[in-house]
């Protein structure tokens, strides 16, 4: 176990630049040794976070403590952090084993150290043969292991992973996804890692922050986060194909409580405690969940098939909405058909209209 992993903790980060408030009072308990995803859209202040806990941005409210030591105040260089970027940031003109090296030469280690420390995280990182090469002379992959190299040599407290594999090809992506998880088992340091993929989130992470506008929407283990999001914000921002949601007014029969959509259906909504019997309500069904059924109450129009080989999702419209339906059928339906679908209602999530808090617990 790698005792020198240190925890972060931040607490009421604030960030503007110029009058635009990026972030709004930030509070998250980073432990030692967690995989930590800041998930969220373009804009929503991830990237800003993170280049707080490094020292690249200074905040205007709150602190950043990295084990017990405070760190707002200090130098990037100060604070034992490795950053790795998006862009690489290699060095065109150093071999891997400069770029490996810079930062110890930088602090005037010891040669023999120096070497050691490259050949060490060469070797994890399968970058013995490249040693002697150029950037250019390598494939996106590979300098992407360089720049996480750069960081690795450095022995940080703490990993920070600016969007490191969105300049990758889709099937690359998928392989150092594995290596960055593996290699964060290996190191066994504290990782914070920067991404707006939320399937790279959900693979990758012990646990997802999910954030928006400038505050923190949500924080759970990658399950939690997606059987049980806190809001209509995060049902919606996370799984893909995204969520369906649909509006209507709480309403009890016989059978207990339902949605009543205008003019449409009833749909049962079961036994979940809700807590209210009354008032506009969303509802959220993940597609996977919707059943073509002969039978099913929400009569829907097919728009559109699109089958990826290993599943097929349709494009439906029912009431007002938009549903989309993932089934690993392969199901013969032409668009324009109409189809009847249907869901359990152990599986439907239930939203206040207005809020977009969620009512069942
Ligand atoms: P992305 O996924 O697109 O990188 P993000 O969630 O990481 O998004 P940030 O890069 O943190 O978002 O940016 C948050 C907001 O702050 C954005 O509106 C951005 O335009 C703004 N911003 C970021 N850096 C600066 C800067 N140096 N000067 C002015 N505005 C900035």
């Amino acid at each position: 176990m790698n005792q020198d992993a240190e925890s972060v903790t931040i607490r009421g980060i604030e960030k503007s630049f110029g009058r635009t408030k990026v972030l709004r009072g930030v509070d998250l308990a980073i432990e030692r040794r967690e995989f930590v995803i800041l998930l969220g859209p373009s804009g929503c202040g991830k990237t800003t976070l993170l280049r707080i806990i490094a020292g690249l941005e200074r905040a205007e409210a709150g602190e950043i403590r990295i084990g017990e030591r405070r760190v707002d105040q200090l130098e990037p260089k100060e604070r034992n952090v490795a950053m790795v970027f998006q862009s690489y940031a290699l060095y065109p003109h150093m071999n891997v084993f400069n770029n490996q090296s810079f930062s110890l030469r930088l602090r005037r280690m010891a040669k023999d150290d120096i070497r050691d420390r490259v050949n060490r995280a060469a070797k994890t990182l399968g970058l013995e043969q490249l040693l002697e090469r150029y950037p250019r002379e390598l494939s996106g992959g590979q300098r992407q292991r360089v720049s996480m190299g750069r960081a690795i040599v450095r022995s940080p407290k703490v990993f920070l992973f600016d969007e490191p594999l969105s300049n990758l090809d889709a099937q690359l992506r998928v392989h150092m996804r594995g290596e960055i998880k593996d290699l964060h088992h290996q190191l066994d340091t504290t990782s914070v890692y920067v991404t707006h993929d939320q399937v790279e989130a959900m693979t990758m992470g012990d646990r997802i922050v999910v954030m928006n506008g400038g505050i923190i929407e949500q924080i759970g283990s990658p399950l939690e986060v997606f059987d049980k999001p806190k809001n209509r914000f995060v049902a919606g921002f996370v799984g893909s194909p995204a969520m369906n949601f649909v509006d209507g007014e709480l309403t009890t029969s016989g059978s207990g409580l339902e949605l009543r959509v205008a003019g449409r259906a009833n749909i049962p909504l079961g036994e979940a405690g809700v807590g209210r019997t009354s008032g506009r309500a969303t509802i959220g069904i993940r597609p996977h969940h919707l059943r073509i059924t002969a039978d099913g109450p929400m009569r829907s129009l097919v728009k559109d098939v699109q089958p990826t080989g290993v599943e097929t999702i349709l494009l439906c419209r029912w009431a007002d909405s938009e549903m989309l339906v993932q089934t690993t059928d392969r199901v013969g339906v032409p668009a324009g058909q109409e189809i009847g679908l249907s869901v359990d209602p152990a599986d439907i999530h239930l939203f206040d209209s207005e809020t977009g808090e969620r009512l069942d617990v």
